[in-house]
């Protein structure tokens, strides 16, 4: 796989793009259906009865459509959110309302991302619910004797991550779905798949989970656009977060009608424009093949595993089987935020520091102000692999050598 697709490798041919976590770049496709929204379609949704209005509303609900059948969901079951911290947010104001009064813990990771620890804190003071976290081991994967001694009779709310975003650690999510829903159906599963969309098959069916919350923008789509995936039961169910605009269907001085799902949970003019581009990263993912995305990506992420293993003083931060294409490490005696801004002498970009897992770093015992963090994708080569280790190796003996 190459990187043609994408300008910003045209415009930056020595870039080594290697912070894939965070953001991906985005292929012409979706950065020209953002332009050609703009220039042929843009004009606001469900409100109009002109044609260019109803083209635009075609558009974001095909939109909708195309991400319901890349999770295997049903389009009255997607939220188009502004990525998957909002979508998370959503939640934590809006599940308690489904949940059973008996139920007051919320179970968590000790792995997450603050988007999924911080809305859940917030939630638990306001209510007077309690958080548990399930244990990380030492070998950086979950603790499943942990996990099955936590989800209890008191148990109202699982949120975890799918791939860990500091780690690459790959969650058994559907195990402790399943072992929630065998506790007790009620038993709300929330599963943060920012990492996992888009490196990996994702079927909210198999899975199991009640709801799924993603961004576009680590998935080749654009910036301020997201998911919130929920089963149809479940949202007939919660009350709407934020009001006005077009999830009113009815309203008089006093009071208020909602409209019908989804749009009961999309106030005000939505990002239009974002949605459909976002669409459009996943027609680009599915034409490459979402297993062929899967295989690439763990055979350069293998690759880079051995590479750096054989950088002298390399500490890395990686479970023993299957990771996802995310490595953290350290050089023995180097703060992480040197190492990834003497990187950018060379052109490679990563990311160093906590990467929003503030507690996890504590846990792990993490020094050196956080981890450097290597993330891929499937543009990326052996050869941005090699640059990375040969810069490290020069990083190494320049701070040996002072
Ligand atoms: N959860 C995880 C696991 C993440 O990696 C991220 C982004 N780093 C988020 C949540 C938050 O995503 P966003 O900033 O797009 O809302």
């Amino acid at each position: 796989m190459n990187k043609k697709d994408f300008p910003i490798f045209k415009n930056n041919p020595e870039l080594v793009y290697l912070d894939n976590a965070s953001t991906t770049q985005k292929p012409k496709q979706v950065i020209n259906s953002v332009k050609e929204f703009y220039e042929t379609s843009n004009a606001n949704i469900h409100r109009g009865i002109y044609d260019l209005s109803v083209k635009a509303t075609k558009k974001y609900e095909n939109a909708r459509k195309e991400v319901a059948k890349f999770i295997n969901a049903n389009h009255k079951e997607i939220i188009f959110t502004s990525g998957t911290t909002e979508s998370i947010n959503f939640l934590s104001y809006t599940v308690d309302s489904i949940i059973k009064k008996e139920k007051n813990e919320i179970l968590l990771t000790e792995m997450e991302h603050h988007s999924n620890l911080v809305p859940w804190q917030q939630l638990a003071k306001r209510k007077g619910m309690k958080l548990r976290f399930i244990k990380v081991k030492r070998n950086f994967t979950l603790d499943m004797e942990d996990a099955k001694n936590k989800i209890t009779d008191k148990t109202a709310i699982i949120s975890l991550a799918h791939v860990s975003n500091t780690l690459g650690t790959i969650n058994p999510v559907k195990e402790i779905i399943g072992i929630a829903k065998k506790k007790s159906k009620d038993i709300i599963t929330i599963v943060d798949a920012a990492q996992g969309v888009g490196h990996m098959k994702i079927n909210v069916r198999s899975m199991g989970c009640d709801f799924l919350a993603f961004s576009g923008h680590k998935i080749y789509g654009p910036f301020g656009v997201g998911v919130l995936y929920g089963k149809k039961e479940l949202l007939a169910r919660i009350l709407p977060f934020q009001f006005g605009g077009d999830m009113i269907k009815s309203v008089s001085f006093e009071n208020a009608e909602w409209n019908a799902i989804p749009e009961r949970f999309e106030a005000g003019t939505q990002n239009v424009a974002g949605a459909v581009a976002l669409a459009e990263a996943i027609k680009y993912i599915e034409k490459i093949g979402i297993e062929k995305i899967n295989n690439y990506e763990e055979q350069i992420t293998m690759y880079a595993l051995d590479k750096l293993s054989n950088v002298k003083g390399m500490e890395l931060y990686s479970p023993p089987y299957k990771i996802s294409s995310i490595i953290s490490f350290n050089l023995k005696g180097i703060p992480s935020h040197d190492v990834a801004s003497l990187l950018d002498d060379y052109k490679i970009c990563i990311r160093a520091g906590h990467h929003c897992t503030m507690p996890l770093m504590k846990t792990l015992k993490i020094k050196q102000n956080g981890t450097a963090r290597a993330s891929f994708s499937f543009y990326n080569t052996k050869e941005d692999v090699d640059k990375l280790a040969e810069a490290l190796n020069k990083i190494n003996k320049r701070f040996n050598e002072k």
